[in-house]
């Protein structure tokens, strides 16, 4: 069944590819956008009214780190002039007051910052700049001096997740009102660095008893959301709220894409929204109909009660893990591949946590 296509909820636009930090977990791609590349604030401004008029609600200002971008605050009145609710994804390492100010000033609504961990060393380790977390911690104090509302965002994984009860602390002692906690997607950079960042099933649990406890008991001061890993699952989740559903990405070039990671598959050509208006981009473009609805579907996700739930999955991770984008998400232990997961846990096991930092133009080797 082709379901009908409903207007994207939210906006994704990867502003810059370009950032100070060097995380092993980006889910950006291994070959990163060049500065050169970039869509200008004019630019965004045109596609900012698209995706106002086709439906969008929420535009999340992403990277790499938006703030690498010298014209950050045109682009934020242009999301301002088209009505749409701003939310900054940054790593706050290179926004001073003034310059949140002028942010403010020109619309923005929302700041989601993003934590590697609760403690400098291990957080500036991760991260892979030095001083980076006590820019963070100043930063987010900046955001609640100037009236923002702050989400703080940590991505989990094995090397931060036994303090977890720590960033939780940290959250609330920097004021955020919300707090995601994602367990790595590996995609991109964390795929290249999967062995190192798996946590173990005894992680996972102590970390689900830690969130399970503190909800009650933050109830009214911290909204907790959870985004549960995949690799421990036996069933997956419906990636991106299904393919061409809810959300377009735009890379830092024009690239429009139903999910960040979709750049890598083969076989597709991604509309550029430089040369596509945004509604038939999403309404009518080969690449977000691909994989809309079940018709595309294999077994067993042909057959299977679930496929209007979670849409087989995720196809980028279909394709990471098997070669094959149309196969059935392996997290399903339906899936023929499932014992790939089972393969990839082991191997993390006996990693000595070693990982290759992200880096703008790929090294030989690097190890944090
Ligand atoms: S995950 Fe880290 S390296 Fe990647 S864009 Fe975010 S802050 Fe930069
Ligand atoms: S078989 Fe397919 S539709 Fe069914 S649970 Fe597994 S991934 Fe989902």
């Amino acid at each position: 069944m082709t379901p009908a296509v409903n207007p994207p909820l939210g906006l994704l636009a990867e502003l810059t590819h370009r950032c100070p930090l060097r995380c092993p977990y980006c889910s950006n791609p291994l070959e990163l956008e060049q500065a050169a590349q970039e869509l200008s604030a004019a630019e965004w401004g045109r596609v900012f009214q698209e995706a106002a008029e086709l439906g969008v609600l929420q535009l999340h200002l992403s990277g790499g780190e938006p703030a690498a971008r010298r014209d950050l605050e045109a682009i934020a009145a242009q999301a301002s002039a088209a009505g749409l609710y701003s939310n900054l994804i940054t790593s706050g390492v290179s926004i001073d007051a003034r310059r949140l100010a002028a942010l403010v000033e020109a619309g923005l609504d929302h700041v989601q910052l993003s934590i590697q961990a609760a403690d400098a060393a291990t957080a500036d380790r991760i991260g892979g700049m030095p001083g980076g977390h006590g820019r963070k911690l100043a930063f987010a104090r900046m955001v609640r001096e100037a009236g923002l509302p702050l989400t703080v965002n940590a991505v989990l994984h094995r090397q931060n997740l036994d303090s977890l009860p720590a960033i939780i602390d940290l959250a609330l002692d920097l004021g955020a009102t919300r707090l995601e906690l994602a367990h790595v997607q590996y995609h991109g950079w964390a795929y290249q660095n999967r062995a190192a960042l798996l946590p173990s099933r005894a992680q996972l649990e102590a970390a689900t008893a830690t969130i399970a406890a503190a909800r009650p008991a933050l109830r009214g001061r911290l909204v907790i959301d959870d985004v549960a890993p995949d690799y421990h699952a036996q069933r997956p989740k419906a990636c991106m709220g299904g393919w061409g559903s809810t959300v377009m990405v735009v890379t830092p070039s024009g690239q429009a894409l139903p999910c960040h990671a979709a750049a890598g598959l083969p076989g597709f050509t991604f509309p550029n929204v430089r040369s596509n208006p945004l509604r038939a981009i999403w309404r009518d473009s080969e690449a977000f109909n691909r994989f809309r609805g079940t018709a595309w579907m294999p077994e067993p996700c042909r057959g299977c009660d679930r496929r209007e739930e979670d849409w087989g999955g995720c196809r980028c991770q279909a394709f990471a893990l098997t070669g094959d984008a149309t196969a059935t998400d392996p997290v399903c232990a339906l899936s023929p591949h499932h014992a790939l997961l089972n393969a990839a846990l082991e191997e993390a096991a006996t990693s000595d946590g070693s990982f290759q930092y992200r880096e703008m133009r790929r090294q030989p080797a690097s190890v944090g």
